[in-house]
């Protein structure tokens, strides 16, 4: 035995895992891929502070800016003094705080279903109910595009995964005609805005097919929760009500967590069966009512909502790119030095635009990914516009490039 292994003074032991980590770490860092976390303090809606220095923020999902709300700041003030911090325990022992039981009917009427339930983010609430809903002998269905945390939960599940070609009807249609027969039921799992691009999926046609198929729908709304219909988001927009309505209380609504509007027994049912939901600490009551005071300012605000995506078409009309179809924007780079490099000349004139790349995003398809803001004045926007044009940063004059498959 070493001399000193008593010794609490004694100097640390080396790191026997510090060679694989560092071997990994040089592997992503030759390819372009290295990510870092860069201390932030966020100012206001639109602006924050980094490396000392005040920068546009145009990266952040508060699309409402009501993070900083004093409203919504104040509501969750008052929950950490009546009710605590932290949950203290799962939703089902103590944790059930009755913030987030009120939180859960707004949710619900505001989803226009029966209930919601509410999760402690908007990556569990996916990965919980689809875990509690989909089985070994179920299909899904799922868009090359759909967001990290939707992937992961179809796998857990343990279902035929097919993967269909982005927003394509026709791929899905086939594809779901052809594993249909053999399975219990057949899932399509897609997002209504989609994260890293913007753009919309084809809602009221998705819905067609999956009655068609009697196919089930989980439609992940995290980013057009709050920002389209008024703020009651994708499914409204289309006029469609999927089985399954996710959105998160983390973007739009500038709180953290998660849901899933559902009908009654649906609920019931995630409630017991949810991994997500059972075997985790609550969400803290300071989130849940801050939730809460951000959806009352939705419902009474609408020209707020409308805000970012007005903004987001000032900005593609001033480059020149097809209008904006939510409050993301992509511009593609493709390469993800390029891509990095880029961010760098915007940081210096001012603005927060982070690059996005692989695996955030297929290969070969780096990107900037500008998102916007009702915090965010039209001055900030045109600012913007012309800091591109000064860096030189390429803008594809037909909108988005294609895409490389998954
Ligand atoms: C952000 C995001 C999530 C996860 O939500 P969190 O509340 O941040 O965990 C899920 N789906 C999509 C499409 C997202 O963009």
């Amino acid at each position: 035995m070493p001399r000193d292994a008593t010794n609490p003074h004694a100097p640390p032991a080396r790191d026997r895992l510090a060679p694989f980590a560092e071997e990994m770490l040089a592997r992503r860092q030759a390819r372009g891929l290295r990510r870092r976390v860069v201390e932030t303090r966020v100012l206001d809606g639109a602006r924050v502070e980094r490396r000392g220095r005040v920068l546009i923020n145009f990266s952040g999902n508060d699309y409402l800016g009501l993070a900083r709300d004093p409203r919504v700041v104040a509501a969750a003030c008052r929950a950490v003094a009546e009710h605590g911090a932290g949950a203290g325990a799962s939703r089902l022992v103590t944790g059930s705080h009755p913030p987030l039981h009120r939180l859960e009917e707004r949710l619900a009427a505001f989803k226009g279903r029966e209930e919601a339930v509410v999760f402690g983010s908007g990556y569990l609430a996916n990965l919980g109910t689809l875990t509690a809903l989909v089985g070994a002998e179920d299909a899904i269905l799922i868009d090359e595009l759909a967001h990290s945390c939707l992937f992961a939960g179809a796998r857990l599940t343990g279902a035929r995964i097919e993967v269909f070609r982005h927003n394509d009807t026709d791929d899905l249609d086939r594809r779901l005609r052809l594993v249909r027969p053999g399975v219990r039921h057949a899932w399509i799992v897609t997002e209504g805005v989609f994260s890293m691009d913007g753009d919309r999926a084809p809602l009221a046609e998705i819905a067609g097919i999956a009655r068609h198929h009697a196919a089930f729908l989980h439609l992940d709304d995290a980013h057009g929760t709050g920002v389209l219909a008024d703020g009651r988001g994708s499914a409204a927009a289309a006029g469609i009500r999927p089985e399954v309505a996710m959105g998160t209380l983390s973007k739009a609504l500038g709180a953290g967590g998660g849901f899933v509007a559902v009908g009654r027994s649906v609920a019931e049912l995630v409630r017991n069966r949810a991994w997500g939901f059972v075997y985790t600490t609550g969400l803290p009551p300071a989130a849940a009512a801050a939730a809460l005071a951000a959806i009352e300012i939705v419902e009474r605000e609408p020209e707020r909502c409308r805000r970012p995506l007005e903004l987001a078409r000032r900005f593609t009309r001033r480059l020149g790119l097809s209008d904006a179809q939510s409050a993301i924007v992509p511009l593609h780079i493709g390469d993800a030095h390029r891509a990095v490099a880029a961010q760098a000349a915007l940081e210096r004139a001012g603005f927060l635009v982070v690059a996005i790349r692989p695996p955030t995003v297929p290969a070969g398809t780096a990107r900037l990914r500008v998102s916007f803001s009702a915090a965010h004045a039209c001055e900030d926007v045109d600012a913007l516009a012309e800091a591109i044009a000064r860096a030189g940063i390429p803008v594809p004059s037909e909108g988005p490039q294609a895409r490389k498959r998954r």
